[in-house]
């Protein structure tokens, strides 16, 4: 991949990187950011990392966490801009659609969607890793940058979030070498899969409970709906119901799941798990959403019924394609 000449060449010269990462950001979105982040740190370059929302609280033990603004501060005018784990320009949200649209403005995109949309100048798109993190330590080799503890411990943690410690289809024997890498330099992998996965705070279970009390499934497809009501209720507020797309799909008479949030402003998120042979990526992205064959997403208008069925009766068409197509 020669375009990693070129983001290295583009970092080397840049004084001022902004860096962005999808909005609602999950461990590989956070991780790899803060890694780079770090990375840029050791490099002794001026930089600011944004993101639409917060650092979700569980992954605030990431190393490099504490680095993600809500906004670009005044003055900061960069010269270059980096996106992370983002397949299009709008999954990026509000902070850095002003960057984007800046035609005079040097962009790197890196990314592992399938349906990424090579949107920047420089592309350093890989859909065959797992993770972004494991793409990314491509480039901080080619940076000449040591990969210190907290850097190790940031792509640990992004790894571990897009591969569910590893048990996902994703996961390559790169995966794993880059993992037994990650390790040698300090990151503790048992640690890192306890935060990452199983650590939830009671809302968040009472959030499943209440997802898996309402589930339904024909033909296949399995869903749960997740209205601002029933969340109102149960004085809940959390955004997302993080893992309950995958706890859906444990269920054997399944083969794609689906589960229907919706925010306070009447738009519905929705989060696709499938069996390997079943591509939801392309249900996702048919709906302006995107993400990978097994598991991706989008955010729909509401009202939240009317969505529900529209794209129950989409994942019912979903094919089954011959094993190994993906
Ligand atoms: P999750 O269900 O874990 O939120 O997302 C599954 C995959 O789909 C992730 O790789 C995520 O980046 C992608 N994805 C989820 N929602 C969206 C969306 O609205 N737009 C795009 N482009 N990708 C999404
Ligand atoms: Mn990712």
């Amino acid at each position: 991949m020669n375009q990693i000449d070129d983001a290295v060449k583009a970092i080397k010269s840049a004084q001022r990187i902004l860096l962005a990462t999808h909005v609602v950001p999950d461990p590989d979105a956070i991780g790899s950011t803060a890694a780079l982040g770090l990375v840029l740190k050791e490099h002794g370059k001026s930089f600011v990392i944004v993101c639409d929302d917060p650092v979700p609280s569980d992954l605030r033990f990431v190393p490099g966490s504490d680095l993600f603004e809500r906004s670009v501060p005044d003055g900061f005018s960069p010269d270059l801009f980096i996106g992370l784990d983002a397949s299009d320009r709008e999954r990026l949200g509000k902070i850095s659609m002003p960057y984007l649209n800046d035609s005079a403005l040097l962009t790197i995109n890196i990314d592992h969607h399938i349906t990424n949309l090579n949107y920047a100048s420089i592309n350093l798109v890989d859909p065959g890793a797992a993770a972004t993190s494991e793409l990314l330590i491509r480039l901080i080799d080619a940076l000449g940058i040591a990969v210190s503890p907290d850097i190790a411990i940031a792509l640990m943690a992004a790894l571990v979030g897009d591969t569910r410690a590893f048990s996902t289809n994703s996961v390559t024997s790169k995966t794993l070498a880059v993992a037994a890498r990650l390790v040698e330099s300090g990151a503790d992998v048992a640690e890192i899969i306890n935060s990452v996965l199983y650590r939830r705070t009671v809302d968040q279970l009472r959030l499943w409970a209440l997802a898996l009390n309402t589930l339904q499934i024909e033909d296949g497809v399995i869903w749960t709906v997740v209205s601002h009501e029933s969340r109102k209720a149960l004085g809940l507020h959390q955004k997302g119901v993080n893992g309950i797309s995958n706890l859906l799909l444990s269920a054997e008479e399944a083969a794609v799941s689906a589960t229907f949030f919706e925010d306070h402003e009447g738009r519905v998120e929705i989060s696709f798990r499938s069996r390997p042979g079943y591509n939801v990526a392309e249900v996702a992205l048919s709906l302006g959403g995107g993400g990978h064959a097994l598991a991706a997403g989008c955010t729909i208008d509401g009202p939240i019924d009317a969505a529900v069925g529209r794209v129950i009766g989409l994942l019912k068409k979903v094919e089954r394609q011959p094993p190994g197509v993906e």
